[in-house]
């Protein structure tokens, strides 16, 4: 994959000396969006030289992974398989967005049921997959391997090590510890998990090698994938006032996070915040499609 050039943007914030800059990762491309070009470019580069020409990876049916892995395959001659969560939406006529980008570039769909889902990483489910559709690259859920780290250890940039902190969303965990290897010693790098609990903490610990970081966990919204209309609100105005948009699943929840964070004090008078928008636009037009059904306010595009 090519090389690519990301702009910093400035955002200034009425009656606080706290400049936040916005890392426009989001503008590396519309569908391998921030941090998924970033997790997949060393591990698409391993497959061709390891000469396999399918990649597979697994992921929900509304998983920016799954879009940008699809992407990434059909610009780089690779086939892809996307082995994706619920056996139910094999059934439904009309396949969601993600799913409906996914299939149009050239994505083989295999939907399995929640349980066998859990049980991905288990040899006997992966000999079943070979079993199926020959060899293959595999690549985990959210595409998080070392291989992912190292790309994401390319985030970071020349004046971006002067950010007092550095902030973004974190799903798997891996984006973040790419941050936490390249930054300095000096600053602090906060996670806001865009999920309850877990163990995160120790996932994020297996693959940093510094120990300048944290989580902020007060700002998941009741867990992965649930919106509530003030955050809707947030992403809105946000996007009205800067001009940049956010994603509901990751980079709403985050900057909702740190604009509360800003407001109650957390960050002392002139920090420098890196903020890093991991993408994830892609997944906005599938969230509308449910929040329409639900009647709530939609995410302005
Ligand atoms: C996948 C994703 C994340 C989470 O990245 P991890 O490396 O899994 O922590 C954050 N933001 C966006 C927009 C994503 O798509």
């Amino acid at each position: 994959m090519e090389k690519v050039s990301i702009q910093n943007q400035k955002i200034f914030i009425d009656n606080y000396s706290i400049e936040i800059i916005v890392k426009r990762e989001d503008l590396i491309h519309p569908i391998i969006s921030g941090n998924k070009y970033r997790k997949l470019k060393y591990n698409v580069s391993q497959a061709k030289a390891l000469e396999k020409n399918t990649l597979l990876t697994f992921g929900g049916a509304f998983s920016n992974h799954i879009a940008a892995l699809a992407y990434a395959g059909k610009l780089n001659n690779l086939n892809t398989i996307g082995v994706i969560r619920g056996e139910e939406l094999v059934y439904k006529e009309n396949l969601n967005p993600t799913l409906t980008l996914a299939k149009s570039l050239g994505m083989k769909l295999k939907f399995v049921t929640r349980e066998e889902y859990r049980r991905k990483t288990k040899d006997s489910f992966v000999n079943t997959l070979i079993n199926e559709f020959g060899e293959f690259y595999l690549i985990p859920e959210g595409g998080t391997n070392n291989l992912a780290i190292k790309g994401c250890e390319e985030i970071l940039k020349n004046e971006d090590f002067r950010a007092n902190y550095v902030c973004c969303a974190v799903g798997t965990g891996g984006t973040i510890s790419g941050i936490i290897n390249s930054s300095n010693a000096n600053q602090k790098i906060l996670g806001f998990p865009a999920l309850k609990g877990g163990f995160l903490n120790q996932d994020i610990r297996n693959f940093a090698n510094q120990d300048n970081w944290g989580l902020i966990t007060d700002y998941h919204f009741g867990g992965y994938g649930k919106i509530k209309p003030e955050l809707i609100s947030f992403i809105n105005t946000f996007k009205r006032d800067y001009n940049i948009p956010l994603d509901p699943i990751y980079t709403g929840k985050m900057m909702f996070g740190i604009f509360d964070l800003i407001e109650k004090g957390y960050f002392p008078d002139g920090s420098k915040i890196l903020v890093v928008h991991t993408g994830g636009l892609q997944g906005i037009i599938g969230v509308n499609e449910k929040l329409k059904l639900k009647n709530q306010p939609l995410i302005e595009v």
